[in-house]
């Protein structure tokens, strides 16, 4: 057993303070079998290693840095079981009624799969199922959402939406014009939840590998060939669940996506009195800005909040600055909260803002597309991968199939986002938000 060594970009997390038990993992092996080798260890990789194993399939995963390096111990924490870029409507209309419900249904089990997934392992990751709230900043987003709250009620899902006062005695947010509330939801400490689903993996029989970077995956016989330096597998089927990584082999997914560079802080803890005003039902916030306000409290009651940069190089400290006067303004904090971490990450988002499956070969697949709601997605995203693997056919899948082609003018669409936050953080200033 070897423990993890955090690199810098996980230290520099408000969550790698809270880390009381590392991944346990192996060396790779110089020569391997499995029946089904995972690259990739974030949420997606680790769920459906978990998935495999409890199966009792061998399945080994290998991961290129270590365990949550990426996104998955990045993140803000925010458990939102729903799209967030694609109105369900939207789904059911590119994809069609049976196959965008199906995957509206997958989606939106998906925080109620995490919390449950939390439960069944006891993995201490400072969980709270307290909903989540998706506040409409100003009055004529209120059909948007009320709309969405329709749709998601239809499918059978326990949303509501919340007048302007009782919106208000859930949030302090200063543009509020009502919400969705969506009580499945919930945050996490997201570097403890990947651990925590790591060692729940390994627990069930999966071979864990850090600093295992995959460069090549090649047919050999029936199977596959799975190399990087020093190290060598077959397996009879791979999954790459990379996410957004270009390096090795990682590059037939992360040409599918755009990557997006995104920005969180956390604050210094909050005296009590101040956290119970913001947030009385401790309910993890967005709203409906382009120029996306979020905010939730940690297990100490320290603020967490992101934001894009429009200019993202060496942003970090501006950022850090930027984010807690933003917070100071929305919520009438007495003061700028001093800040006391600032990190970034790379979000992956699909052209069409949904998650897909690609095939690369025979029992080589893909899954990708968490567009930034990757908790709840990944864990039903990673159980599909598993379930593929172990058989069940593609109709049967509820995620839409795709071919991985390569994102044209990828770095161009980067760009693009960056100017779209310019704009909506002008309009916002244009209108006094
Ligand atoms: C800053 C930020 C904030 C976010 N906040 C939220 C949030 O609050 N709520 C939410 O739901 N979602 C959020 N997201 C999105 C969410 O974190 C991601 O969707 C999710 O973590 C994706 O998980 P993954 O396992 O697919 O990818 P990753 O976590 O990126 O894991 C992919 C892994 O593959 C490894 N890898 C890459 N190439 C190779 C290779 N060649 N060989 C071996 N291994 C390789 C990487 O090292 C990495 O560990 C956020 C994302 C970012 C960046």
């Amino acid at each position: 057993m070897i423990d993890m060594q955090m690199s810098p970009p996980i230290s520099r997390t408000i969550w790698s303070r809270s880390v009381r038990q590392f991944a346990q993992t192996e060396p790779a092996p110089t020569r391997g079998t499995a029946d089904v080798v995972v690259v990739g260890g974030g949420f997606t990789g680790l769920t459906a290693a978990l998935h495999l194993a409890r199966r009792g399939v061998r399945v080994t995963l290998l991961e290129g840095g270590d365990i949550a390096g990426a996104a998955s111990g990045l993140n803000a924490g925010f458990v939102v079981p729903n799209f967030a870029k694609a109105d369900p409507a939207a789904v059911v209309a590119r994809l069609g009624k049976p196959r965008g419900e199906r995957l509206l249904r997958m989606i939106g089990a998906g925080a109620a799969r995490v919390f449950r997934t939390i439960s069944e392992e006891g993995i201490d990751c400072d969980a709270e199922q307290t909903g989540w709230m998706h506040i409409a900043h100003d009055a004529s987003m209120l059909p948007v959402l009320s709309a969405r709250v329709d749709a998601w009620r239809a499918l059978g899902r326990p949303l509501e939406m919340l007048d302007r006062s009782a919106a208000r005695a859930r949030s302090a947010a200063r543009h509020c014009e009502g919400a969705l509330f969506d009580p499945e939801g919930g945050m996490l400490n997201p570097l403890t939840y990947a651990l925590g689903l790591a060692n729940a993996a390994r627990r069930a029989g999966a071979m864990l590998h850090q600093n295992a970077m995959v460069q090549t995956i090649e047919r050999q016989g029936d199977g596959w060939r799975v190399e990087g330096q020093g190290f060598s597998v077959a397996a009879k089927q791979v999954l790459l669940c990379t996410n957004a990584g270009r390096l090795g082999a990682a590059g037939r997914l992360g040409q599918a996506v755009v990557p997006l560079k995104v920005y969180q802080i956390a604050t210094k803890p909050l005296p009590a009195e101040v956290a119970r005003r913001i947030s009385p039902q401790r309910t993890p916030v967005a709203d409906t800005r382009s120029n996306l306000f979020t905010y939730r409290l940690d297990r100490d009651n320290r603020l967490i909040s992101g934001g894009m940069a429009v200019l993202p190089v060496g942003a970090e400290g501006r950022m850090g600055r930027m984010i807690a006067t933003r917070l100071a303004r929305e919520l009438a904090l007495p003061a700028v909260p001093e800040v006391d971490a600032v990190w970034q990450g790379t979000a992956a988002m699909t052209t069409d803002f949904l998650p897909h499956v690609y095939e690369f070969g025979p029992g080589f697949w893909g899954g990708i597309g968490c567009n930034g709601r990757g908790i709840a997605l990944t864990a039903m995203v990673g159980e599909v991968l598993a379930d593929i693997a172990t058989g069940k056919s593609l109709e049967d899948v509820p995620v839409p199939l795709a071919k991985a082609h390569r994102v044209m003018f990828a770095p161009i669409a980067a760009v693009a986002a960056s100017v779209a936050v310019a704009q909506a953080k002008l309009r916002d200033r244009r209108q006094g938000l």
